[in-house]
């Protein structure tokens, strides 16, 4: 058995140039790769589309149940095309931002014209009050506005550096009203429906209403929709998380633009809080950025990086993400092999995963009692996996919550359900054909446990399931089952 598939917490990797061909995803797959992230601010439909239908072929390779997340770009906004080389910026200077494609009509005597996004220009405009301050560059550059003559801005430069094309621009402090959904987003959310994918990241998030939104609009458009994974970047997001949590399906810590967005010194806290909620609630929790960052130079990371992936295992997240060190770093192989051994050495210390302890069963909840039972069970009789037979994933979430040491499995007839639960803590999965009556299923989990190398002949497993199997929703059942000896692997 690959040593990857001994680990609990679950590898996002950003796809990109150093990561679009069959073979390149392929290797990432067999180092560790659980989902596949494309960033729709970066690359064409067709590239997107090529990469879908390699993750795809890959996995099918592999037999392994890859989710394919589709990371919408939300409204950021960018600086647009700028003179060859960029401008230098020094402290003092004044900015003029306008939308790009226009005549600005403030003066621009003395001032330096920075053209902005168009789409949102107008918008942005209107929410930005005198003093508001405005950063480029992941904060790297610092003005202030002190005019505002919308959608156009004068600015001056507080920390000056050189301004090249398309950066990123953020405005901390102040609610930007724009929806987090734009034209281009919506374009993009079809393409992504029309090719299947798992998930859907909701960039810039600013309340539980954006998050019900994107999941109505879905619901609309499929009767089995993807998930919806909520970024927290924003400082109303922050403010709103527990409401967030409450309605999305998974979540995802931003922590680079919610850095620029809240201080970096805060970030720290909020990932911890964040994953907290989540794992309590039983919402799947990905931790993102710059987590092997020097990687995407060299082969092997910081201390502090190594501490960085360990520290966000100890904290309980379901999965941790790679993003331009998969998608357009040297090393992309590497940067996967590398997390996943931070990832299975810091799940060892058992004394370090604290937050295991503490989750109880919700009262009243039969699927939370049973799934509950199940890990102690489990642990009681040194049981090697715990396998769950589910129709809709909920009971693998519910046991993936109390975040068992014994290996949970998914045993399921839908590919695209089990899919998802790739993102969740310490899920693996197994596609049967339909599932039937009581006594097959008692085989099923035999031969499929078998086929994996999960178990052996004598082994104990614990089985969940829903008798009778033909209703949904209905986990009611633990068993503690020894695998016969007469069922060699064949
Ligand atoms: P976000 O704020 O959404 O994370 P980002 O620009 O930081 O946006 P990442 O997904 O974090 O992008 O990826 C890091 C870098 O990898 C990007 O800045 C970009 O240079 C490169 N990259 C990612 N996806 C692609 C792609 N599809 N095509 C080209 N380059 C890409
Ligand atoms: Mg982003
Ligand atoms: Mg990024």
């Amino acid at each position: 058995m690959p040593s990857s598939s001994r680990r609990k917490v679950k590898i996002v990797c950003t796809l990109g140039p150093s990561s679009s061909t069959e073979f390149q995803i392929g290797t990432l797959l067999a180092e560790g790769m659980d989902v596949a992230r494309l960033n729709f601010s970066h690359g064409t439909h067709e590239f997107h589309a090529r990469l879908i239908g390699s993750v795809r072929e890959a996995a099918r390779k592999a037999h392994r149940p890859i989710a394919i997340m589709q990371d919408l770009q939300g409204p950021k906004i960018r600086v647009g095309a700028l003179p060859k080389g960029g401008l230098e910026l020094k402290a003092g200077d004044t900015l003029l931002l306008y939308p790009e494609g226009s005549t600005p009509k403030t003066s621009t005597h003395g001032k330096i014209l920075v053209p902005i996004s168009a789409e949102i220009a107008q918008s942005v405009a209107a929410d930005t009050q005198r003093g508001a301050r405005i950063l480029f560059d992941d904060g790297k550059i610092a003005t202030e506005a002190t005019q505002v003559s919308g959608p156009e801005i004068v600015a001056d430069v507080l920390i000056g550096g050189r301004l090249t094309d398309h950066k990123g621009m953020n405005f901390p402090g102040t609610p930007l009203s724009i929806p987090c959904l734009t034209e281009k987003d919506l374009v993009d959310l079809k393409f992504g429906m029309d090719h299947g994918v798992d998930a859907i990241a909701l960039s810039f998030v600013r309340s539980a209403n954006d998050v019900v939104t994107l999941k109505e609009m879905l619901r609309k458009l499929s009767p089995n929709p993807p998930l919806v994974v909520a970024k927290i970047e924003r400082e109303e997001a922050v403010d709103a998380r527990d409401s967030i949590i409450e309605v999305t399906d998974g979540l995802l810590v931003a922590r680079g633009d919610m850095a620029v967005e809240i201080g970096a010194e805060r970030v720290p806290i909020v990932q911890k809080q964040l994953i907290r909620t989540c794992h309590e609630l039983g919402v799947p929790v990905i931790t993102a950025t710059q987590m092997l960052e020097s990687m995407i130079h060299s082969p092997t990371p910081t201390r502090a990086e190594a501490s960085d992936v360990a520290n966000a295992v100890f904290d309980g997240t379901d999965a941790i993400m790679l993003s331009g060190e998969t998608a357009s770093g040297s090393y992309p192989a590497e940067a996967v092999r590398t997390m996943s051994r931070i990832a299975i050495e810091a799940e060892t210390a058992r004394e370090m995963n604290s937050t295991r302890a503490d989750i109880q069963p919700l009262p009243g909840s039969t699927v939370d009692a049973i799934e509950h039972s199940a890990a102690m069970i489990a642990r009681h009789v040194g049981a090697v996996a715990i396998a769950c037979i589910t129709h809709t994933g909920s009971a693998v979430r519910t046991l993936s919550r109390y975040r068992p040491e014994t290996p949970i499995v998914a045993i399921m007839d839908n590919e695209a359900v089990l899919r998802r639960l790739s993102l969740s803590w310490g899920v693996r999965g197994v596609l049967v054909p339909k599932i039937g009556s009581t006594d097959d299923l008692f085989t099923m989990v035999e031969t499929s446990l078998l086929a994996q190398g999960w178990a052996e002949p004598e082994d104990l497993v614990v089985i969940t399931a829903g008798i009778p199997t033909l209703r949904r929703g209905t986990t009611n059942m633990a068993k503690v089952h020894r695998i016969g000896p007469h069922l060699g692997r064949s």
